[in-house]
């Protein structure tokens, strides 16, 4: 079956012929550890997760990176205000390192937690400093950077196909924002490729660098660790789509002018997750992490149910009411997938033919530009056969679920559901004053467990603990 995907430099849906048939090479952008990923950032990285998986049903072998980016992301686009990292240590007073540490474990866990597969290689640009700098000297030597007091700049109006890929009006963009730049940039477009530190004062991380101590801007290292772990010129890019006009359209430029070739052959942006109007951001303040859902007693997979609902080239709208829809979908295939294997010894399919047309048609939408809400409806669809045995659904659901990965080989008499900590403590804290005979305690205990939305019920050897 070929598989289709939206490539946004042509905005069309093309067939997916990789350079090397024995290994399709794979970059998308990571996180910024300075803060906790949201579950809009999480949409994103189930994209690709979805992208991942799809690969390999298919047959192909994919070598898949993801940057950790712990250095040189600004607070805002325009190459000015701080860094995101440097201003997170600065408030905590602890290391960019740790910080850095700290967040890079919790987005690890998060992702796991929500079954993403993790990439072959995590590179972060603190370890490919050499690299960064050598692709800035590329440049140079091209012709392509000047310097200003704050820094080395790309110049912008030096590569003809720049903003070709968001289509970008630069004419429009420099007349309408004539003010809003500084003074020493030559372009509008036009990116800092290093940073200086700034003068008379040292900065938590930074590099000797031929231009002057400082530290690399965010674009580059994506370039330059790409190039570094995949070569000059690979299949595919993947990001959300705020990346496409600036950050992705800067690595096109900085790649494309220094190798001298094409960069990346399909380039996939997922859509956003929105809060109420907006989207959710760490700016805006509107965010929910996952560690929020499983205190609130929703399982990771629950919210995996929820993402495959939608197509990722559509704004999706979190709301609660839509994940406890999700909730109850997640609950009622766990039950089915139980009852499956109740039934396994029931018979033989007589036309297994009908088991290849149910993957047929699986496929089909898989590959359809990862079309999953309508992939999930082949799968209800198949749980409702009645000429197929329970034994074969299962196998094929199983197979399915490669793509889908809900875990659905994994589900016990018990739909997984996390207790949260809080809750667990609690009852801890609920048997103590039992044991001290403190039953006023206890019992008051028990209320606010039940408050938050738990029951607890004594056993001979300590409790129980069920969402209500
Ligand atoms: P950041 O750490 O801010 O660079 O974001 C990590 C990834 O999450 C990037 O690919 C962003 O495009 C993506 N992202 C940010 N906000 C959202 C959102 N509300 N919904 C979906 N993806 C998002
Ligand atoms: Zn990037």
């Amino acid at each position: 079956m070929k598989l289709k995907l939206f490539n946004t430099l042509t905005r069309k849906k093309e067939e997916f012929i990789p350079i090397n048939k024995d290994e399709v090479s794979m970059y998308s952008c990571g996180p910024t550890v300075y803060n906790y990923m949201h579950i809009g950032n999480l949409r994103t990285f189930f994209f690709e997760d979805i992208l991942l998986r799809v690969l390999k049903y298919d047959g192909f072998n994919v070598k898949y990176v993801m940057n950790i980016t712990d250095i040189g992301h600004l607070v805002s686009d325009s190459d000015e205000g701080e860094d995101k990292m440097e201003q997170s240590a600065k408030e905590s007073g602890k290391k960019v390192s740790e910080i850095a540490g700290y967040y890079t474990d919790v987005f690890k866990r998060d992702v796991d937690l929500l079954n993403v597969i993790p990439p072959l290689y995590y590179p972060k640009p603190t370890e490919y400093i050499d690299e960064q700098i050598a692709m800035i000297k590329c440049l140079e030597e091209k012709g392509f950077t000047y310097v200003t007091s704050d820094g080395v700049y790309y110049d912008t109006s030096k590569f003809p196909d720049y903003g070709k890929m968001a289509r970008l009006d630069i004419k429009g963009l420099q007349e309408g924002a004539r003010i809003e730049y500084s003074e020493e940039k030559k372009n509008i477009t036009d990116f800092a490729l290093w940073k200086f530190s700034p003068k008379n004062e040292k900065r938590l991380s930074e590099w000797n660098s031929p231009w002057g101590i400082g530290f690399p801007g965010w674009h580059i290292e994506c370039s330059a660790m790409s190039k570094a772990l995949l070569g000059n010129h690979i299949d595919i890019h993947c990001g959300g789509i705020d990346h496409i006009p600036v950050h992705h359209t800067n690595e096109i430029a900085q790649s494309e002018a220094c190798n001298g070739e094409k960069f990346v052959n399909y380039w996939l942006h997922g859509e956003f997750l929105d809060m109420g109007n907006e989207k959710m951001s760490k700016s805006l303040g509107n965010f929910i992490t996952m560690q929020t859902l499983i205190d609130k007693g929703y399982s990771p997979m629950d919210y995996r149910y929820f993402l495959l609902m939608a197509h990722y080239r559509k704004k999706l709208k979190f709301t609660f009411e839509a994940l406890d829809a999700a909730a109850s979908g997640y609950k009622n295939l766990s039950q089915r997938i139980l009852k499956l294997k109740t039934e396994i010894d029931s018979g033989n399919t007589f036309d297994k033919s009908l088991i290849e047309t149910y993957r047929e048609r699986f496929s089909a939408k898989i590959n359809d530009d990862l079309n999953m809400p309508e992939a999930m409806s082949v799968i209800w669809e198949l749980l409702k056969e009645e000429k197929i045995t329970s034994a074969d659904k299962l196998e094929l659901i199983y197979e399915f679920d490669k793509v889908t990965g809900l875990r659905l080989n994994e589900i016990k008499e018990e739909i997984p559901s996390e207790i949260p900590e809080e809750i667990q403590k609690l009852a801890v804290k609920r048997i103590d004053a039992k044991k001290k005979k403190d039953f006023k305690l206890a019992d008051e205990i028990r209320s606010l467990i039940k408050e938050k939305g738990y029951e607890i019920a004594d056993t001979k050897d300590g409790f129980t603990l069920k969402k209500i």
